[in-house]
């Protein structure tokens, strides 16, 4: 890594957590919850938006941070549902603008049951809903919601005052664009500064692509916001293969790499588990890794290209410029 590396190191702001805790969750309302997906689809995606006004998480949530949301009844023990962690989808100041409703990016998980563990029934294939996302869904404009939090202090944007000092790349697969709507808001809406912003957008089909009309307007209304779209199971028009985020970036790293190569810049990465690995491999290959992560013994010496994703996982260790969040 370079000498003065720490110099490129972002200044993130003390954020607040804990102001809610399981035992005594504060009581949100839901302002709206509408689809935020590009078109029909398999899948089912919100944007869940709350009012927590009056409570102690007002004006405390900044974005990059979660919330948690308790889900009513209990378990198949006849416990209370563990609280399940959903990403802030709103600039820090809220959708109001004044703290007072925050929001996310709620997906059904839907699916046949398969075994989980030793013991499953491998002949079970029933209609498995998860218990906090359909919960979540469900909710209409009015409804109470049980939410705690805000969690995490590391996945944020530096503070206001040092934005102006990094560009920004982000990447995301899934629901895990639910940070970037708000970041991308905060960077050019609320707070706007001239930095350079990268977003990368992976999802399945187009169908599947998340607030995907309000980057395109962002894109069309701001020079320095650049919006890419990486979709796996799709044949791409010239005949090529579909191609997941890490793919888009190899393939135009006569764009992404002098962005890499910056030390203004800042990389943040979320969605599913696992998504970072192809994208550190692409980054070594490249040599534009420098800054981002260090390597631990297993993975030093060791020719990028060799690199399997199950080392890479264990292998890199994140410095400050590099966020991962992945679930
Ligand atoms: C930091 C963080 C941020 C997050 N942000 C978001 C977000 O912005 N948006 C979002 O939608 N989610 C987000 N999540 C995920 C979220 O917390 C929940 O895990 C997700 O909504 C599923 O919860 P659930 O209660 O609906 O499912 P659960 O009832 O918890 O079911 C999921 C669990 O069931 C098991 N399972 C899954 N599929 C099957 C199957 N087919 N058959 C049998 N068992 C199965 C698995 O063990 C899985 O963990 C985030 C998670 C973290 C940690």
């Amino acid at each position: 890594m370079s000498e003065n590396a720490d110099a490129h190191h972002p200044t993130l702001p003390n954020a607040p957590m804990g102001l809610a805790s399981v035992k005594e969750p504060v009581t949100g309302h839901i302002v709206s919850n509408d689809s935020c997906l590009k078109g029909k689809s398999a899948s089912f995606v919100r944007h869940t938006a709350i009012d927590i006004s009056g409570t102690p998480l007002e004006g405390r949530c900044l974005v990059g941070q979660a919330f948690g949301v308790l889900a009513p009844g209990v378990d198949e023990r006849g416990k209370p549902h563990k609280v399940r962690l959903y990403s802030i989808a709103c600039p820090d100041d809220g959708e109001d603008g004044a703290g007072c409703v925050i929001s996310t990016t709620t997906k059904r998980v839907i699916d046949e049951r398969y075994p989980q563990k030793k013991g499953d029934d491998p002949g079970d294939h029933s209609l498995f809903l998860g218990v906090c996302s359909n919960y979540m869904c469900d909710l209409r404009p009015g409804d109470p919601i049980q939410v705690t939090g805000p969690n995490g202090k590391r996945f944020l944007l530096p503070e206001p005052t040092s934005r102006r000092n990094h560009d920004y790349v982000f990447v995301a697969a899934g629901t895990g664009i639910a940070p970037f709507r708000g970041m991308a808001m905060e960077l050019l809406q609320r707070n706007p500064i001239s930095s350079q912003v990268h977003l990368v957008m992976g999802a399945p089909y187009t169908t599947d692509l998340i607030y995907d009309d309000l980057f395109t307007e962002l894109a069309a209304e701001h020079p320095n916001f650049h919006y890419y779209r990486a979709i796996s199971r799709e044949t791409r028009p010239d005949g090529r293969r579909g191609q997941y985020v890490h793919h888009l970036m190899d393939e135009r790293m006569d764009l992404f790499g002098p962005v890499l190569a910056n030390p203004r810049t800042l990389l943040y990465i979320c969605g599913l588990a696992g998504m970072q690995s192809g994208l550190f491999k692409a980054m070594a290959q490249h040599g534009v890794d420098d800054g981002y992560f260090t390597l631990k013994k297993s993975l030093a010496g060791v020719d990028p290209a060799d690199w399997q994703l199950s080392q890479i996982r264990r292998g890199v260790r994140c410095t400050p410029r590099c966020m991962v969040e992945v679930y």
